[in-house]
């Protein structure tokens, strides 16, 4: 059991699991659900704002380190009580995850592959010593929280219900220590397309006097201490007439996110013809996203590999600007749950402003391409691998 030792040797034993324990494990079974006698009313679609509004319930299970984890609950969506002195609000031990739910032809309630966002959550909380949970419990958890709020699920091409997982740890008192209470829960948002009308190309500014994440650091998880840092940056990049900030490494200029979006970029050889699909490898620095290996995975199942090449290797600003200038650098695209892929038409870097083609309308042909083998997986239009689950 992990709390014999220091956090710190919590992470580098991964193989035990605090949930590993005599401690009540994560039993949907012993779900309670309290449904609300004041039912909201649903907004149309077009009033949809992304996280503004909620569903009218939410889930919630407690863990302690004395029990473990307690019957999970649904109840009306509430506030949260918490003494002011819980370490949530002073060391930051928050971690969330984002994942979508879909209403399929035949109005299955389906979400896409949600287990990658469950082993992402456990090694998230893993991470800042929060307990683990059996993730395929959580799931049947959070499909009977759609069935029960599925009413809310919007209806028509690009919406969904954004679903929010949380963990929060809320022992109360100042010791910086192991959290020995915690609260997981899940609540709903019911959102539309992220471009209401088609894709909108961004322009970006590449970011070189902050950086998002650094080797040994905490990049590679969703805590929420990673995100208060990013918003200055972003503001500056609007200020100067940008939409989004590229984050760059170190003094090569390696290129590893955009805002909090994987980034793809498709170069063409000149001479050889051959494409490549290009972004940043898992080194610590770069979020595990679903909707970046669900790309990784499509790429090298269905484009041509006499013509394509796959990769996750670094790459750099100065790479970028250099193939824009051959005629080399055919598109990039931002991805992500939110947008799913976000067409890239500008990068400014030092001034200077490095033109990326948008072949079509107003995207790229792949990000085009691939937005629309994503969208009919996660819709139920089409089967892939064990990609979409139905909630039961
Ligand atoms: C969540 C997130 C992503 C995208 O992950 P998805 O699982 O594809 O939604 C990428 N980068 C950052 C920094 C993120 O927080």
């Amino acid at each position: 059991m992990c709390r014999s030792f220091s956090s710190f040797r919590c992470i580098t034993m991964s193989t035990i699991k605090r949930y590993a324990s005599n401690h009540a494990p994560l039993d949907s079974s012993k779900l309670i659900i309290e449904k609300t006698t004041t039912p909201k009313i649903k907004l149309p679609n077009d009033k949809l704002i992304f996280g503004k509004t909620f569903t009218d319930h939410m889930l919630e299970i407690e863990w302690t380190e004395d029990n473990g984890w307690g019957a999970p609950k649904i109840s009306p969506y509430h506030a949260l009580k918490l003494d002011p002195s819980t370490v949530v609000f002073h060391y930051a031990f928050e971690l969330f995850e984002g994942l979508k739910a879909y209403k399929d032809p035949q109005g299955n309630i389906r979400t896409f592959r949600p287990n990658k966002n469950m082993e992402r959550m456990n090694e998230s909380a893993e991470r800042i010593a929060l307990p683990n949970f059996e993730s395929e419990e959580l799931l049947k958890l959070i499909d009977k929280l759609l069935i029960v709020d599925k009413d809310f699920v919007p209806e028509g091409k690009g919406y969904s219900l954004y679903l929010r997982p949380t963990m929060i740890g809320t022992t109360a008192g100042l010791g910086v220590g192991t959290p020995d209470k915690a609260l997981l829960y899940v609540i709903a948002s019911p959102v539309g397309p992220y471009y209401s009308s088609g894709f909108r190309p961004v322009s970006l500014e590449a970011t070189d006097y902050a950086v998002r994440a650094w080797p040994g650091g905490v990049g590679d998880k969703k805590l929420g201490a990673n995100y208060a840092p990013c918003i200055v940056p972003q503001l500056q990049a609007a200020k100067r007439g940008f939409q989004q900030n590229l984050w760059l490494f170190g003094k090569e200029g390696y290129i590893t996110e955009v805002g909090t979006m994987n980034v793809f970029f498709v170069f063409k050889d000149k001479e050889s013809g051959k494409k490549e699909l290009v972004t940043a490898p898992l080194d610590g620095t770069i979020l595990e996203g679903v909707t970046r290996d669900s790309i990784l995975q499509l790429a090298r199942d269905r484009l041509n590999q006499d013509e394509w090449i796959i990769s996750e290797r670094k790459f750099t600003i100065y790479e970028v600007e250099e193939k824009a200038k051959n005629g080399e650098l055919i598109e990039a695209f931002g991805a992500g749950t939110a947008a799913v892929v976000s067409p890239i038409n500008n990068i400014g870097f030092k001034g200077e402003n490095i033109n990326v083609p948008v072949s079509l309308e107003s995207s790229g042909e792949l990000t085009a391409q691939i937005g629309e083998w994503i969208r009919k997986i996660q819709y139920g239009e089409e089967e892939y691998k064990d990609w979409s689950r139905i909630a039961k």
